[in-house]
């Protein structure tokens, strides 16, 4: 994750392009003995921005775990990781992104990792006599992104990425500011045979151009009778062919191990909450998350095709935990009518005087006292909080409760009645004088014995 000013466990920066190798370093991404890795939260918002774009369930709690291999590019012999068994829990699962032609292609989880050193080459694989190694790269995050095994073709593995990046983009990852920024391992079976992964794709179109040589290859090996192996291979950009790395190990081989120099990592619904609401993006993203919070069909187009209305319920939404879809509807009908009316003028309003105007005609639903003050709020004339109290009829808000709780009130008595007749009448109506509620709903009871 390029949006990231330092690496995943430790605070080195990640901005390695350019620099000399084996520069950007420190004990904790090289591995040394006694470091201890401090998990950096930013990477863990960035994840979880990626999980609201591919509709993915964030965990409450997910937990690292230490994959080992043995490989130069990594100093530690294992890899800090999430895994998705033996109690693994990823950052988010179970999401979808649908492709223009309506496919839907559907992502397993998403978990976040360090990425490993980088292995050079001087003078390309084939020609090189030395394997140089820079942990430069090293501790960087990543997030990875699982999908299922939905691509029927090589063209479709394309299109995903390139949406996808666009997509994150503008949710502000920035993933195409840099080369190498966005790596894809591919996995393609022809015909029923076994799995083959190409490993370390750069992009977009070369994950098209190394899945077509694949299915070539593999297609070839079956027409001669060849048994295709499970196997790694590497993508040569420059060759154009893919070629056998190391045999895939198995999974038992990477012997899972919680990391147990880390805590899970929590989320609470309120921190995902407002990264969701926090989203730059697109006019789909913002009409999917309208619509997640419950805003109808047409007042989420509504909010969605208008930044400034957006932003104004984000913002009303994201501080007052008022009900999104009422909020929604008021902004996207009542308000922005007004709005149209004079001559769209800039929100730029004190957000918390509107919150005010919205709270009471969602109360009360006095429609003309709240055009005049959105017409007020709108023209910058100072909106006195006092004078929108919500109004209601308590009487006539005991009396409807009392009719509706009829049946569920005759087993209780006494002050549990009181109460749960409170409680119900506050679910409705949270804005209202307790005490002045108590008095006249313990008056009501005792009239009705
Ligand atoms: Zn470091």
């Amino acid at each position: 994750m390029v949006s990231l000013k330092s690496k995943l466990f430790c605070t080195c920066p990640t901005d390695y392009r350019g620099k000399p190798p084996n520069t950007n370093i420190c004990p904790i991404c090289t591995g040394l003995p006694g470091a201890l890795p401090v998990l950096n939260v930013k990477a863990v918002e960035e994840g979880l921005k990626i999980a609201v774009a591919l509709h993915a369930e964030p965990s409450s709690a997910s937990y690292f775990f230490r994959k080992s291999y043995f490989y130069p590019d990594l100093p530690k012999n294992f890899q800090i990781t999430q895994y998705d068994k033996a109690g693994g829990v990823p950052l988010a699962h179970d999401g979808y992104y649908t492709l223009k032609k309506g496919k839907t292609i559907r992502i397993e989880r998403i978990h976040m990792e360090e990425d490993p050193g980088r292995i050079y080459y001087e003078g390309g694989r084939g020609e090189s006599r030395f394997s140089l190694v820079d942990y430069n790269r090293s501790g960087i995050a990543l997030v990875e992104i699982v999908t299922s095994p939905d691509f029927t073709e090589p063209g479709e593995a394309r299109e995903f990425l390139e949406l996808l990046q666009k997509n994150l983009d503008e949710i502000g990852i920035n993933v195409s500011e840099y080369e190498g920024s966005v790596r894809c391992d591919a996995n393609i079976s022809y015909a029923g045979g076994e799995r083959v992964e190409v490993k370390n794709i750069s992009g977009a179109t070369e994950v098209e151009k190394a899945l077509r040589y694949e299915s070539v290859r593999q297609r070839n090996m079956a027409t001669r009778g060849v048994k295709i192996r499970r196997e790694t291979r590497s993508w040569d950009e420059r060759r154009r062919i893919t070629i056998s790395s190391r045999s895939k190990e198995v999974e038992a081989e990477y012997r899972y191990m919680p990391e147990e120099d880390l805590p899970p990592v929590s989320l609470n619904q309120a921190i995902i909450k407002n990264i969701a609401l926090n989203m730059r993006g697109s006019f789909e993203d913002r009409y999917r998350i309208c619509t997640k919070y419950g805003v109808g069909e047409e007042a989420a187009k509504r909010l969605a095709g208008d930044p400034a209305l957006y932003t104004l319920f984000m913002s009303i939404v994201g501080a007052s935990g008022m009900d999104a879809s009422r909020v929604g509807n008021v902004l996207a009908n009542e308000f922005a009518f007004v709005v149209k009316k004079h001559n769209n003028p800039s929100l730029s309003g004190d957000i918390s005087s509107l919150e005010t105007i919205i709270r009471a005609y969602i109360s009360d639903g006095d429609r003309s006292r709240f055009i005049s003050a959105t017409y007020s709020w709108i023209s910058g004339i100072p909106v006195r909080a006092e004078e929108y109290k919500p109004k209601v009829d308590i009487d006539a808000l005991i009396d409807k409760t009392l009719e509706k709780e009829i049946k569920n009130i005759g087993n209780l008595e006494g002050k549990r009645r009181l109460d749960y007749l409170m409680g119900q009448i506050l679910k409705v109506s949270s804005q209202l004088n307790r005490k002045e509620l108590y008095i006249k709903l313990q008056k009501k009871l005792e009239e009705l014995g």
